[in-house]
């Protein structure tokens, strides 16, 4: 199969849908790569690692669109790349359908077979091509707000770790899930007192259970939030409801309460956030001012490092990305219903439920 890969287009998107390593492992599974030019260069990967890896640079995305039989990217496709799309081309890439009717109908229109990441599934419940950006948010969490802690960013000027004859800050994560355990880990591990808070009992066991010692947990309540963040340095939002808005858990009158320069690190801004005053930001003006309290609230944080989450996406895509090369997606979907469940549109079809509830299109 030829398994084409363009530059992403999407302003400030720096991934690249294949690294080097994945390029190899296609070849060295009888595939032909196709890579555009300098679509690696944001993740730190040249043309030449490419070529090394037995891939072929070609100039431009048409010319990537117009040879492969599957396409491997990273964004949504953008309006100039959906009139590329062809009837008999797989698409394999994170697509977003539910809030796009644009895209849903150029996708629909070019009778391609499109895949998407973010509904790809795994044996316990879990979107294991989510789940790598939700470890890098949440590793990078702790790591901005502590940077906006700093004073001179308008925070407390509180350093995370403390030092000896000085406390160490206090971090509030609000919701133990992949990006709430993974926050917390990293803030524990710069020497912050971190408490976790989450609604779901056996995933407080589990935090238990695991990290006794590290942080403590306690059961998500209004009350429970409401005592904890009047003494937070830095309150971590990492709350999903899965299919709904995320719940403003801290109203603006409660920033009243906190200490002046606390920080809240909104990693749920793209459910909408977790705080009534929080609005999205890019990583150019990633923080703001509200009532004293300082805010982080960018959308795309895995952005920030593009080439940790480049290679961490490439990790989870690789074998799916290899088993429809080498069945056919047909027969890889028959083979996987994880992977099935990432089809979701196919000849002029949609084939995702939920997409079609949210776009009141029949499936
Ligand atoms: P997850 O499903 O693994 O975890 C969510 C957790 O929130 C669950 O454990 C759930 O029990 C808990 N929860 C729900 N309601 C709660 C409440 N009222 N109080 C406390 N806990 C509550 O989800 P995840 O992968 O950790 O993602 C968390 C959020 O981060 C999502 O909104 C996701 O879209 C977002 N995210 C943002 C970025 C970014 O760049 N900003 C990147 C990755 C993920």
């Amino acid at each position: 199969m030829k398994i084409g890969c363009p530059k992403e287009i999407k302003p400030q998107e720096f991934r690249v849908g294949m690294t080097p390593n994945a390029a190899q492992e296609a070849v060295a599974n009888g595939h032909e790569v196709i890579i555009e030019t300098k679509a690696g260069i944001g993740s730190g990967f040249d043309d030449a690692a490419y070529v090394a890896a037995g891939a072929r640079i070609v100039d431009t995305a048409e010319e990537v669109f117009a040879t492969a039989d599957m396409i491997v990217k990273v964004k949504e496709p953008q309006a100039v790349e959906r009139k590329m799309l062809r009837e008999d081309q797989v698409l394999f890439t994170y697509l977003h359908l539910a809030p796009d009717p644009e895209q849903t109908k150029d996708l629909l229109a070019s009778g391609c077979t499109a895949i998407a990441y973010e509904t790809v599934t795994d044996d316990r419940g879990g979107l294991p091509l989510l789940a790598p950006m939700s470890e890098v948010a949440g590793r990078l969490a702790p790591q901005v707000g502590a940077w906006t802690l700093q004073k001179a960013n308008g925070g407390r000027g509180v350093l995370m770790g403390g030092v000896p004859g000085v406390g160490p800050a206090k971090v509030v994560v609000i919701g133990g899930g992949v990006v709430g355990t993974h926050a917390a880990r990293i803030a524990a591990g710069m020497g912050a007192d971190v408490t976790v808070l989450d609604r779901s009992l056996p995933r407080l066991r589990y935090l238990d259970d695991a990290f006794r010692g590290q942080f403590k947990n306690q059961y998500s309540t209004a009350g429970a939030t409401a005592e904890l963040i009047q003494d937070a340095d830095m309150v971590i939002g990492a709350v999903l409801i899965p299919g709904a808005a995320a719940p403003k858990l801290i109203s603006r009158a409660q920033l009243g309460t906190m200490k002046p320069g606390a920080v809240l690190v909104d990693v749920a801004i793209d459910q909408g956030g977790c705080f009534e005053t929080s609005r999205p930001t890019t990583h150019a003006d990633p923080i703001y001012d509200v009532d004293g309290i300082m805010h982080y609230c960018v959308a795309n944080m895995p952005g920030a490092v593009a080439r940790t989450s480049t290679i961490a996406l490439g990790n989870a895509t690789m074998p799916f990305m290899l088993a429809l090369a080498n069945k056919g997606w047909r027969q890889a979907c028959q083979d996987d219903p994880h992977l099935l469940a990432g089809l979701n549109v196919h000849a002029g079809q949609l084939t995702y439920v939920e997409v079609g509830k949210a776009l009141g299109i029949d499936v």
